[in-house]
């Protein structure tokens, strides 16, 4: 399977061959900087054990490298640019005025305990923080990373710049300077996109069923959303299984989400609601067979590289919602849109989350506190008129909508 970066390739190949970008293209085909380390940390038995660690800087045209930190132990420079690459077109996509970056450190965190996390953490920052600032270089949370992490970041660089600079990263809890509606943002984002659509479609979702791949920080908090708002749930996954039903309700958002946090993987049915004779008829299947799911709605909430040439032909659902980075490959995608499957793409689709990043900078500077309402109702109106725009270059075009994307992005991006 070709990798990430080379798939990002191939998308930003696609759109410059509609719209002609001419040599200016070259600047976004490598990053700006790319930073590697060695994170040594001391682990609780008293042994010394090192970490690979990377920052990607992409282009920083339109405002300061953004983008998350992600912790995995399977994250590779390779991985690191294609997500910095995506960054660059995201944040010009929502036309927010930032740039793109990314990190990752090689790493297992669920096998470190907290105090080797927060060494690790720290580390990393020691690492790279003179290329780090409110005005260079901000980072955020990612997979596997989360705001008690961004909280010993920006702590850690405060303490080796001299003063306080809560602007540095964003994604902190709120007693740190984080901003309400950032926890959400991400799903908040996806979802105001997805009512958008299913409104333009005429779409009921009482009688929508969706399935969700993932079930962290994007996956959970969407699934949370589509429940609210009536869609049938009919699958979900995380990287341990997937849980199908045919059942007309479709799984409880409130019963995954207990059974995940008591036992850490997603079920449908715990002893309580088994007692109480009113257990949901379910099936687990192995994680990726969420992809070829009966539904109408597939949301990709996990890892890159999940629809491939492999399984897009089995993949049912007539929409798919990208809240992942990279979750589509460009071979899966032309069969996808073969079929008129309509794909929300990822700079798009979960640019919510960046933007309320970007909401978080804000207030660190201006010494400012926004409610979660404020930020709603900030978010909403970026998301709906980015998604209008990129709709209106489709049509004009006749492409879809990543490629619309990307034009409108590149646009704002390379200097002439
Ligand atoms: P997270 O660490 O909170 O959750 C990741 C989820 O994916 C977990 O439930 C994990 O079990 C699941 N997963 C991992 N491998 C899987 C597999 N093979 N099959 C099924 N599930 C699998 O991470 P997150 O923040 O929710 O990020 C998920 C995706 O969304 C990533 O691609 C990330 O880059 C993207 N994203 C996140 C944000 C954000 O604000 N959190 C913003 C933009 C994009």
């Amino acid at each position: 399977m070709a990798k990430a970066f080379t798939n990002a390739m191939t998308q930003l190949s696609q759109a410059d061959k509609i719209a002609k970008f001419g040599k200016a293209i070259d600047q976004l085909k490598q990053p700006k900087k790319i930073l590697s380390a060695q994170l040594k940390i001391k682990l609780d038995n008293g042994q010394t054990k090192a970490f690979k660690a990377f920052r990607v800087q992409h282009n920083d045209n339109r405002g300061p490298f953004k983008g998350g930190i992600r912790f995995h132990p399977q994250v590779s420079l390779d991985e690191v640019k294609a997500l910095s690459f995506w960054m660059t077109i995201k944040t010009a996509t929502v036309g927010i005025p930032m740039g793109g970056g990314k990190g990752g450190i090689i790493v297992d965190p669920k096998a470190l305990s907290q105090a080797e996390l927060e060494r690790l953490s720290r580390a990393y920052i020691k690492a790279f923080y003179k290329n780090l600032g409110p005005k260079i270089d901000v980072p955020a949370p990612d997979v596997n990373t989360n705001s008690q992490i961004m909280d010993w970041m920006a702590d850690e660089y405060s303490k080796l710049t001299g003063q306080p600079q809560p602007a540095v990263i964003t994604g902190k809890s709120i007693k740190a300077g984080g901003s309400l509606g950032r926890d959400t943002a991400t799903a908040d984002g996806g979802f105001f996109i997805l009512s958008d659509l299913i409104k333009q479609l005429k779409i009921n979702p009482k009688k929508t069923r969706v399935a969700i791949q993932g079930f962290g920080n994007a996956g959970a908090n969407m699934a949370k959303l589509v429940y609210k708002a009536g869609f049938i749930i009919v699958g979900l996954s995380d990287s341990k299984t997937a849980i199908v039903t045919t059942d007309k309700k479709g799984f409880r958002f409130s019963t995954v989400k207990k059974l995940k946090e008591k036992n850490g993987i997603i079920d449908g049915c715990d002893e309580m609601t088994e007692k109480n004779g009113t257990c949901l008829e379910h099936q687990h299947l192995s994680p990726e067979k969420i992809i070829e799911t009966d539904c109408d709605i597939l949301i990709l909430a996990a890892l890159e590289n999940q629809v491939t040439t492999q399984n897009a032909d089995q993949v049912k659902a007539k929409i798919i919602l990208e809240l992942a980075n990279g979750p589509t490959t460009p071979q899966a995608e032309t069969k996808l849109l073969k079929r008129s499957i309509i794909i929300i793409p990822d700079v798009l689709a979960n640019a919510g989350g960046v933007t309320v990043s970007y909401f978080e900078w804000l207030q660190n500077i201006k010494g400012q506190k926004w409610s979660r309402a404020q930020v709603r109702q900030k978010l909403q109106p970026i998301m709906i008129k980015s998604f209008h725009r990129i709709q209106k270059i489709a049509k004009q075009y006749q492409i879809d909508l990543r490629t619309a994307a990307f034009i409108s992005a590149i646009k704002l991006i390379i200097k002439k």
